[in-house]
This record gives structure tokens, sequence and C-alpha cells, in this order.
């Protein structure tokens, strides 16, 4: 298939890459961090570091660390599982950022997209569904790449106190597997010192 123009920026390319497909969540994740960035690019010091507060781990979310290198390993994006398109970035120091959340309604509804996705979560889709899904699916992408800003998302600015950075904790043995765990990951139970593995089954 001939790639759309809204899908040839660099920046996009490699949000594609790194998450493997083109998909409408991928698109609304890369729009979303682009808005959030020109919006910080406006409104603080450069040298700030930047905190990502996502609040779905679908698609999206990646596209969030490829474009703000807000990333899990580096402790600087917080998932918070609320099932939302929604995207907060604050300066870590001073706790002022913005928000930029999906409008009510910015996307249309598409039944027959809606339809054939849950013939395909099912495994009983034909090949030819499977196509015309692909189709469908490039083509509510194409949408989200295309409509104007303002007409997608709810930009406002938020503050927010942060906790400070996780210290990086030496590591103790769980008592029970025997594994170095981070000391502060440890829970006290029957007089043992447990990771949350082991605690989560003692339990049961
Ligand atoms: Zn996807
Ligand atoms: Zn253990």
């Amino acid at each position: 298939m001939e790639l759309s123009d809204s899908f040839k920026a660099e920046d996009f390319k490699k949000c594609a890459d790194f998450h493997g497909h083109i998909c409408p969540g991928l698109a609304i994740g890369y729009r979303f961090s682009k808005k959030a960035m020109d919006w910080l690019r406006e409104n603080r010091a450069d040298d700030e570091e930047v905190v990502a507060i996502i609040e779905t781990n679908a698609c999206g979310a990646d596209a969030v660390q490829v474009l703000t290198g807000c990333t899990f390993g580096k402790g600087n994006l917080i998932f918070r599982d609320y099932g939302k398109h929604v995207l907060t970035l604050l300066s870590r120091k001073s706790g002022d950022g913005v928000r930029v959340s999906l409008k009510n309604g910015a996307l249309a509804i598409d039944e027959e997209h809606q339809q054939l996705m849950g013939k395909i979560r099912k495994g009983d889709a034909t090949d030819a569904e499977k196509e015309r899904f692909q189709e469908l699916h490039l083509r509510r992408s194409r949408e989200v790449m295309e409509k104007a800003e303002e007409t997608l998302f709810d930009v406002r600015k938020v503050h927010e106190a942060l906790p400070p950075k996780a210290k990086i904790e030496p590591s103790k043995l769980c008592d029970r597997c025997g594994e170095p765990t981070m000391s502060t990951k440890l829970a006290a139970q029957d007089g043992m010192m447990l990771c949350k593995e082991c605690f989560r089954r003692e339990g049961v």
C-alpha cells in the first residue's frame, strides 16, 4: 500500500518503527506528544527535566517515549492506568506543565471499523475482512494525523508536585526465593523479608 503523505514525517516514521505498525492510537500519541512539547517549548526553560504522565499503556504510549524522550527506564515516564488518551508533561522541578486530552467527539465512531476489530479479536475474520480492517485502520490513522489540533485536543496548563526521583537502593536477598531485590520493596511476613512475588504467593 502506498504510504500516505500524512505518515511521511521522519519523527512519525521513528514512532512507527518503534511501535511496529501504524494505527490510530499511535497517531493520537504522536499528535498529543507534539502538542505538549510545543506548549512546553513556549512556556518553560529548556534545561529543566521533563516528566511525562500517560493515562494509557496502549499504542500511543510508544509515541510518547520516542518523541518526549521520557521512558520507563529513565524513570521520567509515569503510567496511570486510567484508560484515557491523556498526556501530561511537567517540569520535575517546578511541577508546572501541560495536560493534553482527546476531545469528546474528536473522532466519529466508525461502526464497520469497530465491528471488524471485534471479529479479528475473536479470531473469526476472513482474509477479505482483515484486509478491509487494515484499510479502515489506516484511514482512521490518517484522519488523526490530518485533523486540526484544536478539534482533536483540549489543552490546559496544570501544576502537580512530583515526588523526587526514586533513589537506587542496595539489593537484599528475599528470604524465600533468595533473589536480590531492592531493599525498599521487601515486605515483612512471619519474621521473613519477602519480595512482592513471594509475598503475594504466601498470602493466597
Ligand atoms: Zn498500535
Ligand atoms: Zn522472593
